[in-house]
């Protein structure tokens, strides 16, 4: 239903739930958070959580500190609405982060291939097959896995994907479902809504259907999902708050 994401300097969690309470008013019921924490360890950290906003704000883990991370507002399609089944959604080995609007039509068929070469899921959502589908896919870079994975896809989808390997960047793709780019200075945005940027910054780039993106905290460029480079100057948009 809803998504927003960060990459930049700031501390991440409070931004990515503000966003993620401007986007309330489209409904949902249930909410999550991923990031790349900082420190030492470093490594993907996750919180979800059925219901408000202000409830998965009340089960952040006391140490949540990052300023990269990517959010989520599910409105079901594929799972009842609970804790497992809200996104962010991981691969087996926790390197993959994933927040997904849409339906995947073909899950099913994806499901059954996927848990015949061994993979447990952890939820009911069409969503979750994406998740391992990166994380297995054999391409280098997290662009060509998220190309390799969605080449698998029949579907609709906005979506937004931290992997541990690649701390630098979030990776975007939309088919059917909005995504915009929020370009600031020396940070980037992302929602499924324009509303989640304003309080921001106004430079905005929609992406196209069949389109896809990487943003870094201080650069952003945008590709088809064949790989090619599209044109990308950004929008001012004008918004009555
Ligand atoms: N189909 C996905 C699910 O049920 C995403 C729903 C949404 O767009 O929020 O989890």
């Amino acid at each position: 239903c809803g998504i927003v994401g960060y990459i930049g300097k700031r501390d991440v969690a409070p931004l990515l739930l503000e966003g993620l309470q401007r986007l309330e008013y489209r409904g949902y019921d249930s909410a999550g958070i991923a990031i790349h924490a900082s420190g030492k360890a470093g490594g993907l950290k996750t919180a979800k959580a059925k219901g408000r906003v202000r409830e998965l704000e009340s089960r952040l883990p006391k140490r949540f500190a990052g300023t990269t991370g990517i959010a989520h507002t599910r409105w079901a399609t594929h799972g009842a609405p609970n804790d497992e089944n809200a996104h962010p959604h991981t691969d087996a080995e926790g390197k993959v982060a994933l927040v997904h609007n849409g339906i995947i039509d073909n899950a099913a068929d994806l499901r059954a291939r996927l848990t015949a070469e061994g993979v447990e899921f952890a939820s009911e959502t069409d969503t979750e097959v994406l998740a391992h589908l990166i994380g297995r896919a054999e391409a280098g870079t997290l662009e060509e896995k998220v190309r390799e994975a969605l080449r698998h896809i029949e579907g609709t989808y906005g979506i937004a994907v931290l992997h541990a390997d690649f701390a630098d960047r979030i990776v975007v793709a939309r088919n059917g479902s909005p995504v915009v780019l929020g370009i600031g200075e020396k940070e980037m945005f992302v929602s499924s809504d324009v509303a989640a940027l304003v309080s921001h910054t106004r430079q905005v780039v929609t992406l196209d259907d069949g389109e896809m993106a990487t943003l870094k905290a201080d650069d952003y460029r945008t590709y088809t999902t064949e790989g090619s480079r599209t044109t990308s100057s950004p929008e001012t948009v004008e918004y009555a708050a």
